[in-house]
């Protein structure tokens, strides 16, 4: 990739919440590697702007810097327990708070921002940005299938009809002949329709096609079918993925609480990994009966745990330190847990940045979803690209869990998901060199649309 000279101001909208701000920030990251003389301004929750730019190493990249904007919780606000809260109010608040932050950063970098790039969920940067005649790139965190449903989110609803049957198929769908209705995530069809979040994704649906490109953080090669569909529907649809390949590389973690010499001192393949993102968590009894199936089997782990320990079967915390069997950690360094050849399986709730962290590691995956983009991911994996496997009925038993570990550590079919997960591996690292595909659409983004030589009528 050539440095490009270019002084543009960028304005970069975050969706703060769960993992949202952090593939971002590496994909701002990876632009500026590219055109280091463009200015960006990120624009994102207090909270989220310091824990991420602690984490995030962006020594050297001076020309990306943090504004924080307004949460839009009142002054008398009380946290409910109802996570979905402070997003509405944040929503509520979001384009105002947004422009005014914009203003600020205008008025101290004395530079008008010229493209706006945002999380394709803030579907209201559309209209931000044809008001102020710049282009709009709009930055998509998850998979292609997912985006694919919400684009097709009015076709789908009129083919279901409100009959709310979970077992109709969606092979009206290009690619989607192995998907269920109870596949889509909630808000499509019957449940939630009106909650601020299915209104959210039904909004960005609707904006997305009118795009000057939408990014979205995978490979072409990952869903070939699904990536030509989406290409007809947008403007430009550029795959600028995965951001844990493209360089700059996010540094690597020193702290990771002892795992990867724990790790190092097992057989390849053979320790299966168990983390549910940075939101999810089992159910009690699902957890017991996970950590039974992990000591009866004695299958080696390390497992990223948040919840509370009680839940944990008794003795088994104390039994796991003695014998050496397992590691039981607040937080691991994920990345380079999954890259380790010692890893054999990922029990995962099909998050898309834990997939493609597993992907791109070699490893295959148990699939335990609970919401939004999850079961369709899972369905991805299972039925279409056949490298990883659902929990028996949904939830996690013992039993079925000792089978999944089995069929993942111990068979032929375990080998052959690594077999065929190691082709989707080398797709990804084709993809980020420097005659890739990723790298390709990342020189189109910045040559056409952020360092273009003059103003594109907005489209
Ligand atoms: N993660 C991590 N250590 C942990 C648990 C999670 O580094 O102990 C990171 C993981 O590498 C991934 C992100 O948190 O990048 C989780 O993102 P994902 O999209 O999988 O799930 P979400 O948190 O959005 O549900």
């Amino acid at each position: 990739m050539s440095n490009k000279s270019c002084s543009q101001h960028v304005a970069v909208l975050v969706f703060p919440f769960a993992s949202h701000p952090s593939p971002l920030l590496l994909f701002v990251r990876m632009i500026s590697a590219v055109a280091p003389d463009v200015k960006f301004s990120f624009f994102s929750l207090a909270k989220s702007n310091s824990s991420l730019f602690t984490k995030c190493n962006i020594k050297g990249f001076d020309n990306i810097k943090p504004y924080d904007v307004w949460d839009g919780l009142p002054e008398s606000y009380v946290f409910s327990g109802n996570p979905l809260e402070p997003i509405d109010f944040f929503l509520k608040a979001a384009p105002g708070s947004f422009k005014k932050g914009i203003a600020e950063a205008e008025a101290e970098i004395g530079h008008k921002v010229g493209c706006l790039i945002s999380d394709a969920f803030l579907w209201f940067a559309c209209d931000m940005a044809e008001e102020m005649q710049i282009p709009w790139v709009p930055f998509w965190t998850s998979g292609q299938r997912p985006l694919f449903i919400h684009v097709a989110n009015d076709v789908i609803k009129e083919k279901l009809g409100a009959s709310g049957d979970k077992d109709q198929t969606l092979e009206f769908l290009p690619g989607f002949s192995a998907f269920l209705a109870s596949d889509l995530p909630g808000g499509i069809t019957t449940e939630n329709l009106g909650s601020p979040i299915a209104v959210m994704m039904h909004k960005m649906g609707l904006k997305l096609p009118k795009a000057t490109a939408v990014a979205i953080n995978s490979f072409q090669d990952l869903d070939l079918e699904v990536a030509f569909e989406l290409k007809k529907k947008f403007h430009k649809f550029l795959h600028v993925g995965p951001l844990t390949l493209t360089p700059p590389l996010p540094p690597k973690i020193s702290e990771d609480n002892g795992c990867l010499e724990w790790l190092g001192n097992h057989k390849p393949a053979s320790v299966a990994y168990i983390s549910f993102g940075s939101v999810a968590a089992l159910p009690p009894h699902e957890l017991a009966a996970l950590a039974e199936a992990l000591e009866e089997g004695g299958f080696p782990f390390i497992w990223s745990f948040r919840g509370n320990e009680k839940d944990f079967p008794e003795g088994f915390l104390e039994r796991t330190k003695q014998n050496g069997n397992g590691k039981v950690v607040p937080w691991a360094s994920q990345t380079q847990i999954l890259n380790n050849a010692c890893l054999g399986v990922f029990v995962t709730h099909c998050g898309w940045n834990s997939i493609l962290e597993s992907i791109t590691g070699g490893v295959p995956m148990i699939c335990r979803p609970f919401k939004a983009d999850q079961p369709l991911n899972m369905r991805t994996l299972e039925a279409v690209w056949k490298i990883g496997v659902g929990v028996e009925g949904g939830v996690v038993t013992k039993s079925g869990a000792m089978k999944a570990l089995q069929l993942c550590l111990s068979s032929k079919e375990g080998k052959e998901m690594r077999e065929r997960i190691s082709v989707f591996k080398e797709f990804a690292e084709e993809a980020v060199k420097s005659y890739g595909r990723t790298t390709e659409d990342l020189n189109a983004l910045v040559n056409e649309i952020i360092c273009r030589p003059s103003k594109p009528k907005w489209l």
